[in-house]
């Protein structure tokens, strides 16, 4: 114990676990050693049934409500075993009853179950088969399914003994064949279940007229016997070899089986079964014609029929007795014996005992000379045989309807059990697919929902996506501040112009090439620092809008950067290009731009240029180069005073001469007459001129 808490405890309650302990085991115990002795009491009753039942008795008397109820029910068990043994049926019958309150009240159905059984040998006892058969099958069906082999052998014995005197001997051998097959499965007196099964299959054979069948299976028994060492087996042995010999007619071998039945019955207190030997033995001396033989062993056994009180054994004792006394001439006082016998068996409704009886005493008259008195009991018999016939019939067919009807009952029994199972299987299957259908609804729906979400979201998230793309698309091309395109839009079209085959432009651009003019604000600082950065924005988007509103369609405004604008005019003739940035400036600076809460000129200065330029191939001398130069013509517009453009309009000696020029220092080409210049004057100077601005630097 690794638990403090739990140690703990445990110290608390140890003296409380201790006094269980101390008052647990010696009860353990003392199931244990009284089990012990309630088997040891039933294999003395094996050789001697009086000390079993004294033994057995007194046990029971010092069993208290305290005693172990797995003892108690032992006890009776064994008890309803030792009372018909030694022919105290009722108080067997009492020992039942108690064993079935108790095994009731202590919930043990095996116990409750062998009550039952042993009730349906009483019903059998008392002339109700049919009752004991319904019970029996009423009982196999109640059987749990765990139920122990001494249940199932019982049961399957007792409805071989319920067949076996209905007659059905197929149906009685199958159910005993059952019983012993079971008895592997026992685990107390197996030995003793196996003879007592195996007696009874051979009194089943020789009543199915195969006695050398159950002599075969007696001879098996008897080679078990000495394992058991049980005289009670023994006898009962015994008298089943005796019925089997004396179905053959081995009379005197038969009156040799029963008395050494007589002998073991004698020394183990087995009065009921000294009785049927008794009787037997005066039966067979009777068949063989020896009639104080007859008269003595009759005479024993009614005798001890009598102190048993077992009135049927009493009856016939009394008719051998009869017929004994009858042969050694004593007609009168035997016929006297034989009918009231036969009075007592017509009584009783013994029919056929009656009828056999007069069969016998009217072959005895027969035998006597007296015809007149067989001749009457002839008549007698034959009346009571048609009777019985009539009424055998009838009880035949009811107890073939009754065990018709309980199969019947039993089969539906099955079925309906069998039916239920399956519709239970089939609303648990319903349940599944219901459960299955209405989860797989649920899954669909959510997942169509997600998958409607998930597609709203997709579409949404493209939406914005194409925004997004236009908007950059639009700031990849565009200035975000005068909307202009940029200079990066100026750039990829450059880069699609030189993958554009030179020859094929060439013959398209022959006369109008294409003119770039690079213009910038003149002194765009002084707005910023005069009117603050949002004033400049606001001019350098008035700007932007008046530059748009001076070109052609076609023509290409871009911010070039800061207060810089590029203008590309495709296919604009030189000539032209004059015209057109004498209008951009005079757009622009023409007329005042509000800037903040002032209105103020904005003049610019501009450089320009065709591309190619002079028709000097644009892979010679390339867009950068050529823009370079309208950069130095601003420049030159700058220095010159402002609000002005200059054009370089063409070379005038060899490209080869003046490009090297041209390219490092434009006014040395200028001032060499390499090149031919266009000026362009700006507006004149507006009166709304920004005062703190000065119009020239
Ligand atoms: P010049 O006549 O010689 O061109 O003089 P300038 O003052 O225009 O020349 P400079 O290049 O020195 O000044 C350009 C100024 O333009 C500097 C910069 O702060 C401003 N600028 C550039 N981009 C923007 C813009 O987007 N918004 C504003 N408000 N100012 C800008
Ligand atoms: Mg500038
Ligand atoms: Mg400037």
């Amino acid at each position: 114990m690794t638990n403090l808490r739990t140690w703990t405890l445990t110290s608390l309650y140890v003296c409380g676990v201790f006094g269980l302990l101390l008052s647990a085991f010696p009860a353990q115990a003392d199931e244990k050693a009284d089990l012990e002795q309630v088997f040891s009491i039933r294999k003395l009753s094996d050789s001697d049934n009086t000390e079993a039942l004294k033994r057995l008795e007194s046990l029971k008397q010092k069993q208290t409500a305290a005693t172990s109820p797995k003892v108690r029910l032992e006890t009776l068990k064994a008890m309803v075993s030792l009372y018909y043994d030694a022919g105290r049926i009722q108080s067997a019958l009492d020992s039942i009853a108690e064993l079935k309150k108790l095994a009731e009240s202590e919930r043990d159905l095996d116990g409750v179950a062998i009550a039952r059984i042993m009730e349906c040998y009483a019903l059998i006892d008392d002339g109700k088969p049919d009752d004991a058969l319904k019970n029996l099958l009423q009982i196999r069906t109640a059987l749990h399914s765990n139920a122990s082999a001494e249940v199932r052998t019982r049961l399957e014995s007792a409805l071989g003994s319920v067949y076996y005197i209905t007659g059905n001997f197929e149906a009685s051998l199958q159910h005993y064949l059952e019983a012993l097959r079971l008895t592997d499965e026992l685990t107390t007196r197996k030995v003793e279940s196996r003879l007592y099964k195996l007696d009874a299959i051979a009194k089943l054979y020789t009543n199915m007229k195969d006695p050398e069948k159950a002599l075969a299976t007696i001879d098996e028994a008897f080679s078990l016997s000495p394992l058991s060492h049980s005289p009670k087996t023994q006898a009962s042995l015994s008298i089943s070899q005796g019925i089997a010999l004396s179905a053959m007619q081995r009379n005197q071998e038969a009156v040799e089986a029963y008395k050494r039945a007589l002998k073991l019955a004698g020394e183990a207190g087995l009065p009921t079964m000294a009785v049927t030997s008794l009787i037997n033995i005066s039966d067979h001396y009777l068949i063989m014609n020896q009639y104080r033989q007859a008269e003595n062993y009759a005479r024993q056994g009614l005798q001890k029929a009598e102190a048993l009180k077992d009135k049927q054994s009493i009856a016939i004792a009394r008719v051998n007795l009869g017929f004994a006394l009858a042969g050694q001439g004593k007609i009168a006082q035997g016929v006297e014996l034989i009918n009231e016998v036969v009075q007592y068996f017509l009584d009783s409704d013994q029919k056929t005992d009656a009828e056999s009886v007069l069969g016998e005493l009217a072959a005895m008259y027969e035998h006597a000379g007296l015809y007149r008195e067989a001749l009457q009991t002839v008549r007698h018999q034959q009346k009571l045989s048609h009777e019985l016939f009539r009424s055998d019939r009838a009880k035949a067919v009811a107890v073939l309807q009754e065990q018709f009807h309980a199969e019947q009952r039993q089969k539906q029994i099955e079925l309906l059990a069998k039916e239920n199972d399956l519709k239970d299987a089939d609303i648990r299957n319903h349940r599944l697919q219901q459960l299955v259908t209405i989860l797989g609804a649920i899954v669909t729906v959510l997942v169509g929902l997600f998958l409607l979400l998930l597609s709203r979201r997709v579409k949404r998230i493209n939406q914005q996506l194409r925004e997004a793309n236009t908007q950059l698309e639009f700031h990849a091309v565009r200035d975000p501040l005068t909307g202009l395109y940029n200079r990066r839009s100026f750039l990829d079209m450059m880069k699609m112009r030189l993958a554009q085959a030179e020859a094929e432009r060439r013959d398209v651009q022959e006369n109008s090439p294409d003119c770039l003019i690079l213009l910038d604000i003149d002194h765009f600082k002084q707005i910023n620092d005069g009117l603050g950065h949002a004033a400049g924005d606001a001019v350098l988007m008035e700007v932007a809008h008046r530059l748009r509103k001076a070109v052609r369609d076609t023509d290409m405004v871009l911010r070039w950067g800061g207060e810089e604008f590029l203008v590309f005019s495709p296919k604009s003739h030189p000539a032209q290009t004059a015209g057109l940035v004498e209008r951009l400036l005079h757009t622009v600076g023409g007329e005042p731009i509000l800037a903040g809460e002032k209105e103020i000129q904005v003049t610019m200065t501009a450089g320009f240029i065709s591309l190619p330029f002079s028709d000097v191939p644009e892979s010679v001398f390339g867009w950068e180069k050529v823009l370079q130069i309208a950069d130095m013509a601003l420049y030159l517009g700058k220095a010159n005073g402002r609000n002005r453009a200059y054009g370089v309009s063409h070379l005038r000696v060899s490209a080869d001469l003046a490009l090297p020029v041209l390219e490092a220092d434009l006014a040395a080409a200028i001032a060499n007459g390499m090149v031919e210049l266009i000026e362009v004057s700006g507006p004149p100077k507006l009166e709304v001129a920004f005062d703190k601005m000065p119009q020239s630097h």
